[in-house]
């Protein structure tokens, strides 16, 4: 009775290893789970505040189905004030998380067989997305620096090629694209008009004075090959408010909203309140969970063996490691049972020698964790 997109779909080896460490938890064993890719903070208080004001208020009814209008006013404002990019609110779709966004939007730009290309490491999402809407994804190959390989890239492309997704600061690996970068990368866009899902999630969680670029910002041409994915859930730690957003030329950001409207209309009234909220009065709430994740980000490059082998992450909460080559699963199977530390293994990433930690946890957690993983390196086996 399934169909056959849905039966193609690989099932995540990441739920094997929640699975067990639930299991090794339950029998009261010291599992430190590192595979969780949210803040570990609380939403912060004020935003709280807001919402339940909202309910007093009784905001409790269906809103525009492309979101409130103060919201995308304020998204706006955002893209002007952190990323030099002028949107009209016409141009901007809220959704249920910017995974709904991009969910949203490969249907509204896929024809059957469209082929998208997804720079590998990747988050696992995009090649599950991209089918269930009928696409094609096709992997793109990493370069020294965990990048996008560029003369890959351009071989990759053909009639078919509809976009590349774009992840900077990137899950899972943590590392983030220079301008330069992003205008080599531009260029072959542009050359061959392809779209560009720039999903900049991860962008306020940046380290050591980096900068994050939207690549729309390089160029008008640019921008309207540009469609921006960004959302609440990593900034503000606001993961289960599921509030995400696009901003794109107006005949993308309609179809979106087309496609929203038919489906799960608008997202939930009261996060749109408190996104806004969280918007207007922005980084100042954020402030101290950035400090802490720079903290924990600092330890682990710091003190980790040179046995363990990583981009160094410059954004987001991820270390991506790869231990004397070893195979993902058999990674993440050994450091589970040995050293009962959950990870994911990099198999689901398109990155089958590497294993992904989340430094979302406590900084005992942190340095418990560095403890273990030298334990395994000082045996060296
Ligand atoms: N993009 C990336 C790269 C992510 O890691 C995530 C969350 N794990 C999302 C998008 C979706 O975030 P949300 O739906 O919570 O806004």
């Amino acid at each position: 009775m399934i169909s056959e997109r849905i039966r193609e779909l690989k099932p995540s080896a990441t739920m094997e290893i929640n699975r067990k460490s639930k299991e090794m938890q339950s029998r009261g064993l010291a599992v430190i789970n590192l595979s969780v890719g949210e803040p570990d903070f609380d939403t912060p208080g004020p935003i709280k505040e807001y919402a339940i004001d909202s309910i007093r208020e009784g905001f409790t009814k269906y809103t525009v189905e492309k979101g409130i209008p103060e919201l995308r006013q304020e998204i706006c404002l955002k893209l002007k004030r952190d990323n030099g990019l002028s949107y009209d609110p016409e141009q901007v779709v809220v959704s249920n998380g910017a995974k709904h966004s991009l969910f949203n939007l490969f249907l509204s730009i896929i024809e059957p067989g469209d082929e998208v290309i997804i720079p590998a490491p990747y988050w696992v999402s995009y090649p599950a997305m991209v089918s269930i809407a009928g696409g094609v994804p096709v992997f793109c190959r990493w370069n020294r620096d965990f990048k996008i390989d560029t003369e890959h890239l351009k071989s990759l492309v053909t009639p078919r090629t509809k976009a590349l997704v774009l992840n900077s600061p990137s899950n899972p690996t943590g590392i983030v694209y220079l301008e330069k970068e992003l205008q080599e990368i531009a260029d072959i866009l542009i050359r061959h008009g392809i779209l560009c899902i720039s999903d900049e999630v991860y962008e306020k969680i940046i380290y050591q004075g980096m900068k994050h670029v939207s690549i729309a910002s390089l160029s008008p041409e640019m921008k309207k090959l540009t469609v921006v994915v960004n959302g609440v859930s990593k900034s503000f730690s606001m993961t289960g408010w599921r509030i995400g957003y696009i901003a794109a030329e107006k005949g993308i950001a309609a179809a979106v909203s087309k496609v929203q409207g038919q489906t799960t209309s608008a997202p939930c009234s009261i996060s749109q309140k408190a996104a806004y909220y969280a918007m207007k009065h922005g980084d100042s709430l954020s402030a101290s969970m950035m400090e802490e994740f720079s903290r924990r980000r600092d330890y682990l490059v710091n003190n980790l063996s040179e046995e363990f082998s990583y981009p160094v992450p410059m954004g987001a909460f991820y270390l991506f490691f790869n231990y004397r080559q070893m195979d993902s699963l058999v990674l993440a199977g050994r450091l589970l049972d040995e050293k009962l530390l959950a990870v994911v293994p990099g198999q689901d990433f398109g990155a089958d020698r590497y294993v992904r930690i989340s430094y979302a946890t406590s900084m005992d957690n942190v340095k418990e964790t560095v403890r273990r993983l030298n334990e395994i390196a000082g045996q060296g086996r």
